[in-house]
């Protein structure tokens, strides 16, 4: 050792980090937070699995096997439907760099961190952004709907149906009916409800849908489906300027993707193990089936919502037809500090209880049961340590803490 680290010196070179020599520190924790969810075996052990080539045609039927899921995920015929390499964002930014040209009037309705960052996004692809916004935990009628498209006449609106900061559920039927009346691409943001509440892009009239891999699939972060259909697929054509992105520009990724019906082209090297990830979580949703699996996360906000009544806790969605099934934002009780009660779970269980964000941060924690984590017997473990911690909080004398 001293003689290399001589050497080091004579040459100049960096010492090598003696924290990598050792093995890499990761305790076993139960993830009910908002993503990312603990992932199954089955996942697990698919990503470790030997690697193919990005271009080599088993590869390629494991990607046309993804878009199929993600086709039945998001109940839609669209041909250009795939999964972007990269998380929740990278989809995000997908949608906006595809359907945004400079000048365009954006409407993003926001009430939440999603709608703030979309609108974040929009402006620096130089779109004319209009945000209509309403407090956290408020939904959008049609009505509000109709009125911001009448005024704005704008050619793309976004709106989150997981707003998962607040995890408000907006509905969606009619909107996109609204949108195709008034000429403007409706985008949707499923990150935290693809598979765990009703989705219908095709019925719904969704232009542009997105979710991510990490949440009720169960998968690690690093996939984002995404879908386009034919109205969005023409605004795409009829750009006036090219996509602002290479990595994310939809004509290439569909080329990639066998979509165009064209031989497909070296467009970026494929996540490979992340894909062979997300073609299992799907596998395992088609094998479950989509309505019983988001019967399965409905019926665990049920148990929850049940036990915090019982603890008097309130969830911050009082509506419960605007709740999330997969993620429910806790009121904290005054003179109670959320995050030494999330800290008290995580060091005696090694549970996550996740605390608000956005503006909902130091409010709420937010308790999600998603993919693989949705079983009622994980909700009635964490109602059990969340009202551990409460007490131990409310029994310590504030010094000791
Ligand atoms: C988690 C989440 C995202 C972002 O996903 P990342 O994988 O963190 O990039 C986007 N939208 C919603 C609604 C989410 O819940």
């Amino acid at each position: 050792m001293r003689i290399f680290y001589r050497l080091c010196k004579m040459s100049s070179i960096m010492p090598p980090p003696q924290s990598l020599l050792k093995p890499m520190n990761f305790p076993r924790k139960s993830l009910y937070g908002p993503g990312p969810s603990n992932c199954p075996p089955r996942v697990l052990a698919a990503c470790a699995l030997p690697l193919l080539g990005h271009c080599h045609p088993e590869f390629f039927q494991i990607m046309d096997e993804i878009k199929e899921g993600v086709q039945y995920a998001f109940q839609t015929q669209n041909e250009l439907t795939l999964a972007i390499s990269g998380t929740g964002h990278a989809g995000m930014e997908a949608a906006v760099c595809n359907m945004v040209e400079p000048k365009d009037v954006v409407v993003v309705f926001s009430a939440g961190l999603w709608g703030e960052r979309f609108a974040d996004m929009a402006e620096r692809h130089d779109a004319d952004v209009r945000v209509v916004e309403k407090p956290m935990g408020a939904v959008f009628t049609l009505d509000d709907v109709k009125q911001a498209l009448d005024h704005h006449k704008p050619s793309v609106a976004f709106i989150a149906h997981s707003e998962s900061s607040s995890t408000v559920m907006q509905p969606l039927e009619g909107i996109g009916d609204l949108c195709k009346s008034h000429n403007c691409i409706l985008i949707v943001d499923c990150v935290a409800s693809l598979g765990g509440a009703p989705m219908f892009m095709d019925q719904w009239n969704i232009d542009v849908l997105y979710s991510g891999s990490q949440k009720v699939l169960s998968c690690p972060p690093g996939a984002a489906p995404i879908s386009l259909n034919q109205r969005a697929r023409n605004k795409l054509a009829a750009r006036k300027t090219k996509v602002r992105s290479f990595y994310l520009d939809m004509n290439w990724l569909g080329n990639y993707w066998g979509c165009d019906g064209q031989p497909r082209k070296y467009h970026h090297t494929g996540p490979i193990s992340s894909m062979y990830a997300l073609r299992e979580g799907l596998s395992m949703l088609v094998e479950e089936g989509l309505e019983e699996c988001q019967a399965r996360h409905q019926k665990c906000a049920n148990i929850l919502y049940e036990g915090l009544e019982k603890m008097g806790l309130k969830p911050f969605v009082k509506n419960k037809a605007h709740r999330l099934p997969t993620l429910t934002a806790v009121e904290v009780p005054d003179g109670i500090d959320w995050k030494k009660v999330s800290q008290y779970a995580m060091d005696k269980y090694k549970i996550e209880l996740a605390g608000g964000l956005g503006a909902s941060a130091g409010k709420v924690w937010r308790l999600g049961f998603m993919g693989y984590n949705a079983q009622p017997e994980n909700v009635r473990t964490t109602l059990r340590v969340l009202q551990e911690g409460i007490e131990w909080y409310r029994n310590s004398p504030q010094s000791k803490l």
